[in-house]
């Protein structure tokens, strides 16, 4: 059977879609792969580019790629890093006049998300939140059975509640909504229900202190060479 092309970037050796060539110069296109998105689906990106025309996409881009690059500084010895996510978030949050900030947060992630408010606060920012666990619904709500519930058979366990999170920020009139250690699916409803402008501060995982990519750079080694063996 002959396998349909479809983009695998992860793979692209060549990244002609970021050469290192002069302002005015042509990027190789035509050294891409044939996996290219580039070649396989140039409509979408044309019309996907065309969004940027829209004044308040074009400003909003041009304040994101402004603060990716003051993420940096250029120094005699070469470029380096300054600016840590959370000051990231402060300063592109100030960029586009941002008031009101509502973090949706994980009840595993109280402590952090208390510091986060302090932090935000102190930077001149009012700032709403709200917990996984909100509303106060219990699992059976969504068909969860005793032998499915963490604590164990007997207890009353809350679900977490992503799309009521949702619904409560963006009926504060946040200006912008920030993810802090939702679970996977979980956040994936909540990115389905939240009508606001919405970031990450970060991700749920369990294991690696909230850095998933610990176990990536784990993925070729002793320790978590289990990633690499291949599902039958
Ligand atoms: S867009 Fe094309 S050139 Fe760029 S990384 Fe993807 S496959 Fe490679």
């Amino acid at each position: 059977m002959v396998k349909k092309l479809y983009p695998v970037c992860a793979r692209c050796t060549k990244a002609v879609c970021y050469p290192q060539i002069k302002s005015g110069e042509e990027p190789p296109i035509d050294e891409a792969p044939a996996f290219c998105p580039m070649k396989l689906m140039p409509e979408v990106i044309e019309k996907a580019t065309a969004e940027y025309d829209r004044p308040e996409v074009k400003e909003f881009a041009r304040l994101a790629s402004v603060q990716e690059f003051e993420c940096y500084e250029q120094l005699p010895e070469g470029r380096r890093t300054k600016i840590p996510r959370v000051e990231e978030l402060i300063q592109f949050a100030g960029k586009c006049g941002y008031q009101r900030l509502g973090i949706a947060f994980c009840t595993g992630l109280t402590n952090e998300a208390r510091i986060l408010t302090d932090v935000l606060e102190h930077k001149g920012f009012e700032v709403v939140s709200v917990r996984c666990k909100v509303g106060a619904t219990p699992k059976e709500r969504i068909g969860i059975r005793e032998e499915e519930k963490i604590q164990g058979p007997g207890w009353l366990e809350t679900m977490c509640s992503p799309i009521v999170q949702a619904e409560i920020l963006n009926a504060a009139g946040v200006d912008l909504a920030i993810m802090l250690g939702l679970c996977i699916g979980h956040d994936t409803l909540f990115i389905k229900y939240c009508r606001v402008p919405m970031t990450v501060i970060a991700v749920k995982d369990r294991v690696f202190g909230h850095n998933p990519l610990a176990a990536l750079y784990l993925a070729n080694t002793g320790y978590y060479g289990r990633l690499m063996t291949k599902t039958k």
